[in-house]
């Protein structure tokens, strides 16, 4: 029982970097360069404004979009044409003749604004982005091509009705505070200009930032009008200070963090707004099925089924961006290190069996709830100057974070006893494993053992004298006695 920490920290570090197979450990150590050899990018962020047009600005609004719908139906056609003709994708390097590119077709709007005055209503480069978006439709649909889906087809035609997104690309716009002014052309009866200046809602504040690109559009059912902006704002630069927080996201813990620098550890319990919802979701939408089809009973109840469950994932959103901005700013830490979600195996279930088909599309859900909260994570650590570093979980929930001893564990079983004396809530352990593991490939990394071989042993000292106080307490809950025995002798161990 009486480890010798020396011995033992690189006996750690081997068996949590052999862990994982080759590509996740590059993986792991191409994310470490965030630390050692930070590259400060610009972040782009979006936000939604509603801005509330009048009958007039409305008028131009749709005549600017029409304009817009006429050049990209124009444009498209051309190119669906020749994607029927020749059938080629980008990959396939053949005889390439007269392929519309987003070159060819923008060199010609100019010729096209001669013979059809109406598109020099339009703020020029909102044309030319129309075409751009062209192009990214146009890359979507070849994407899906190229990795096999057959039935992909190229983008369709917009009818009349669709009011068609106008981008402006840093030109073209004026922000006062919160009123956006955009450049246009379109004269009314009077010949006299519209001005299309907009009242933004919200009280974000646009004069310290960066607005890169401003996109108007119309909701489609219920035909408001927004800006889409994407700014980049200012933020301050990333340092390393050598306090790292590991997190171990999860469905019940929506987090569970430690420290390196202090051992401590904290929990944030997930709220399953789920709960509330899912049985009044049910009544409704048995409800809605037990109406005829289409009728309006059936309608009725639809409606309401969309706004609860849109209620639903606004308060999952919510709490999501309350807590991840509060993990955050509430940490010492520079750097916060999360399990890479790519490299989890999710696909192991058999397919077929029905109980485990609804469990996978439950885990697949949950993962997509925390993909999510990642992502908040790594931006708003970006606004305040740290950083998200993703390194994969492999065995983080089978290890004992002590004596790393492997065991199958089910997801039951939320307090982990291993034979080793250590008892320890099963995520606090797994934020364990990935702090140790993090430490070792940054040791790694560095090529210079003793740095992250000190600050594994401090952690495990600092971390482990915490713990088995908490442990202590939780197995006289438990009324393990044989436990209790172990872990007084794990104190003193330390
Ligand atoms: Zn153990």
């Amino acid at each position: 029982m009486v480890f010798k920490e020396k011995r033992l920290t690189k006996k750690i570090q081997k068996i949590l970097i052999n862990d994982l197979p080759k590509k996740e450990l590059e993986k792991a150590l191409e994310q470490i360069k965030q630390i050692t050899n930070p590259i400060n990018k610009p972040l782009q962020l979006a936000t939604r404004v509603k801005i509330h047009p009048t009958k007039e600005q409305e008028q131009v609004l749709w005549a600017l979009a029409e304009n817009c719908r006429l050049i990209y139906y124009f444009a498209n056609k051309e190119r669906k044409d020749w994607w029927d003709q020749n059938k080629i994708l980008p990959k396939n390097k053949q005889d390439i003749t007269n392929k519309p590119t987003y070159n060819s077709q923008s060199s010609l709007l100019p010729k096209l604004k001669k013979q059809y005055p109406r598109y020099q209503q339009n703020y020029s480069k909102t044309l030319q982005d129309t075409l751009k978006q062209l192009e990214a439709d146009y890359k979507s649909f070849h994407t899906l091509r190229n990795n096999g889906y057959t039935d992909a087809e190229p983008p369709r035609f917009k009818g009349k009705k669709y009011f068609t997104t106008i981008h402006y690309n840093q030109k073209g716009f004026k922000i006062e505070g919160h009123k956006i002014t955009f450049n246009h052309f379109y004269p009314t009866k009077e010949t006299k200009e519209v001005d299309l200046s907009f009242q933004m809602e919200g009280k974000f504040d646009f004069r310290n930032q960066k607005v890169k690109q401003v996109t108007i559009f119309q909701t489609y059912k219920t035909k408001e009008f927004f800006l889409s902006i994407i700014y980049e704002p200012q933020i301050p630069e990333y340092q390393d200070n050598g306090i790292y927080q590991a997190i171990d996201q999860g469905m019940i813990n929506l987090v569970a963090a430690v420290n390196s620098h202090t051992g401590k550890t904290i929990t944030v319990k997930n709220k399953r707004v789920d709960k509330y919802w899912q049985p009044k979701i049910e009544e409704v939408q048995s409800k809605r099925d037990h109406c005829k089809k289409y009728s309006n009973k059936w309608h009725w109840y639809n409606d309401k089924l969309s706004k609860m469950i849109r209620k639903q994932a606004n308060q999952q959103r919510d709490f999501q961006h309350k807590t991840s901005k509060k993990i955050v700013e509430n940490t010492k830490a520079n750097t916060i290190i999360i399990g890479d979600l790519n490299s989890k195996d999710m696909s192991r279930k058999k397919k077929g069996d029905k109980k485990n088909d609804k469990s996978r599309h439950r885990s697949m859900q949950n993962s997509g709830s925390i993909a999510r909260f990642a992502r908040f994570l790594t931006y708003k650590a970006k606004l305040v100057g740290k950083r998200i570093i993703r390194i994969s979980e492999r065995n983080s929930s089978k290890r004992c974070c002590f004596c790393m001893k492997k065991e199958n564990r089910k997801l039951s079983e939320r307090i982990i006893i291993c034979d080793c004396g250590l008892v320890i809530d099963r995520d606090i352990n797994s934020a364990g494993i990935q702090m140790q593991r993090f430490l070792a490939i940054l040791a790694l990394s560095l090529k210079r053992p003793v740095v992250g071989q000190r600050l594994l042993k401090v952690f495990r000292e600092k971390f482990f004298a915490i713990q088995s106080q908490t442990s202590n307490e939780s197995s006289s809950i438990l009324g393990v006695g044989r436990t209790r025995k172990k872990s007084k002798m794990l104190v003193k161990t330390l």
